[in-house]
């Protein structure tokens, strides 16, 4: 579906804006990571602010649908654009506006990407800790708008933590300044809090005011092969302070993923048995070597002897990590790629349950996690969007949200989830979700068909569960 000519004209026509109707553009902007076709109408590059309010007046005289997009690099859909709408394509606006030592923070244009901000901060001496797997390419806008994480959420968390302040165009047209520079501010409810993790839906982000970290004199990386049979949830356990300092992330990777990311070039990892990837940071080389003691004491009492392998710089042991992913697109092709969380106390439960869920629908399961916040991504190897994958997706989502968890730790709700956001929201927080969203975007313009349960049915039979209300 085009555009209309009189929609069409009236875009061209405004400042800042630069519209592309090409079929290149159509087709490799109109996608994420997901499996979903993409069908824009146009896509658009904007030179600010001003443009993107000029855009949302336009959007709503027109009823056209605006999907904003960093780096496109969502797995369920969030970036994916509908049928006729249009791509607000913010990559572009990829300034650093600022960086402040006293305050700590850092003031970012959207389309910042998240690992070229690090390297811009280090000369600075500070970090911004959320670190997904995609951060070569993802943006900080995308980071914002899903409240990403990585490994180093285990000691930081994810970034919404680091969120201090942000300016939005909302559905409505308004512009939306919320949060303060202030390390602290009491005031709730929280405007801030919304539109982190709201995937477009509610704003346009087109400023971001992050807090950051001092970065640490030294990091270590460090690979620690599993034998069979450890109880990872045990083993976690064993490793949270005070059993140890300075440990900032805590990944693992089962047998078969340590084993195809050993096959991808220059990984340098061993591939015979499940790995969990550790960093930790010190000061210095003395304080360094304590940690490291320490460390090896607790993974002991989690029932862990082997040596762990050095990883001297802890960065290139991320980016490896980041490539679980590709490596498992190599050697599994198509598949359900999950993304969920449980309390830590019921992880093995989770992992006894995923086995039986992947044994008795046949399908072979490979696993990755971030394992020190229980927050795993099953990969099973059947079509998603088939009756077959969505049945094995519904089965694994039940059984985490029997066991208390979340059906989405970090990647978003996007176009797979909304209906399981459901079942964890109750009746109630459904109602209030919608209600913000009628607050920020009374035309429904921005990101239709994401995050949000659809009407049908409406809230009949919706249990008023909620976290409380479940074992
Ligand atoms: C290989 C790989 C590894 C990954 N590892 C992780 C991981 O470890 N942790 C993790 O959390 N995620 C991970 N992801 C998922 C994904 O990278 C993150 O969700 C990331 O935050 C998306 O950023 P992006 O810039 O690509 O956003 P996009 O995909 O472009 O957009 C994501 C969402 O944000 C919205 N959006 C984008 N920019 C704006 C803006 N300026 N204003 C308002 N809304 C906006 C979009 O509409 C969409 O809903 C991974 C993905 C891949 C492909």
């Amino acid at each position: 579906m085009s555009l209309g000519s009189e929609a069409r004209d009236e875009l061209a026509s405004l400042e800042g804006i630069a519209l592309s109707e090409s079929p290149a553009s159509l087709e490799t902007l109109g996608r994420d990571r997901s499996h979903f076709p993409g069908s824009p109408a146009g896509v658009v590059t904007v030179t600010g602010t001003s443009a993107v309010l000029a855009l949302v007046a336009w959007a709503r005289r027109h009823r056209i649908p605006l999907i904003p997009r960093g780096g496109g690099t969502s797995l369920d859909g969030e970036s994916v654009a509908t049928e006729g709408s249009v791509v607000v394509d913010l990559s572009g606006l990829g300034q650093l506006l600022e960086v402040d030592p006293v305050d700590r923070v850092a003031r970012v244009q959207p389309g910042v990407v998240n690992y070229e901000l690090n390297v811009a901060l280090a000369a600075h001496g500070l970090f911004f800790p959320p670190n997904p797997g995609s951060w070569r390419s993802s943006t900080i806008g995308g980071n914002v708008a899903t409240n990403a994480s990585g490994p180093r959420s285990f000691a930081y968390g994810p970034t919404r933590r680091w969120v201090r302040g942000l300016e939005a165009v909302l559905g409505t047209g308004e512009l939306l300044r919320a949060g303060s520079r202030a390390a602290k501010r009491s005031v709730g409810p929280d405007l801030l809090g919304l539109l982190v993790g709201s995937e477009g839906t509610l704003g346009l982000v087109t400023e971001v005011t992050l807090a950051l970290a001092p970065r640490p004199g030294r990091r270590m990386g460090l690979v620690v092969p599993l034998p069979g049979g450890v109880r990872l949830g045990r083993l976690v356990a064993s490793l949270l302070p005070p059993a140890t300092a300075g440990l900032s992330a805590v990944e693992y990777l089962d047998a078969e993923c340590a084993a195809a990311l050993a096959r991808t070039p220059g990984a340098r990892l061993p591939g015979g048995s499940p790995l969990l990837l550790l960093e930790v940071e010190s000061s210095d080389e003395v304080e360094e070597e304590a940690r490291l003691a320490r460390l090896v004491t607790a993974l002991a009492a989690g029932g862990v002897t082997s040596d762990p392998l050095v990883f001297p710089e802890a960065d290139r042991l991320w980016t490896v990590r980041g490539e679980s992913g590709v490596a498992l697109d190599r050697e599994l092709g198509n598949r359900l790629r999950e993304d969920l969380a449980v309390p830590l106390s019921r992880l093995d439960e989770m992992l006894a349950r995923l086995g039986a869920i992947a044994a008795e629908e046949g399908v072979r399961s490979v696993t990755f996690a971030h394992l020190g916040e229980a927050s795993l991504h099953p990969n099973l190897v059947v079509a998603p969007g088939s009756v077959e994958g969505e049945r094995v997706r519904a089965r694994l989502l039940h059984a985490c949200l029997e066991l208390g968890g979340t059906v989405s730790a970090e990647h978003g709700i996007g176009l797979v989830k909304p209906r399981f956001l459901r079942e964890e929201l109750g009746a109630t927080g459904l109602r209030l979700l919608r209600e913000v969203k009628r607050a920020c975007d009374p035309d429904g313009i921005l990101n239709p068909g994401k995050l949000y349960p659809p009407p049908a049915g409406d809230l009949d039979g919706v249990a008023d569960a909620g976290p409380q209300g479940r074992k």
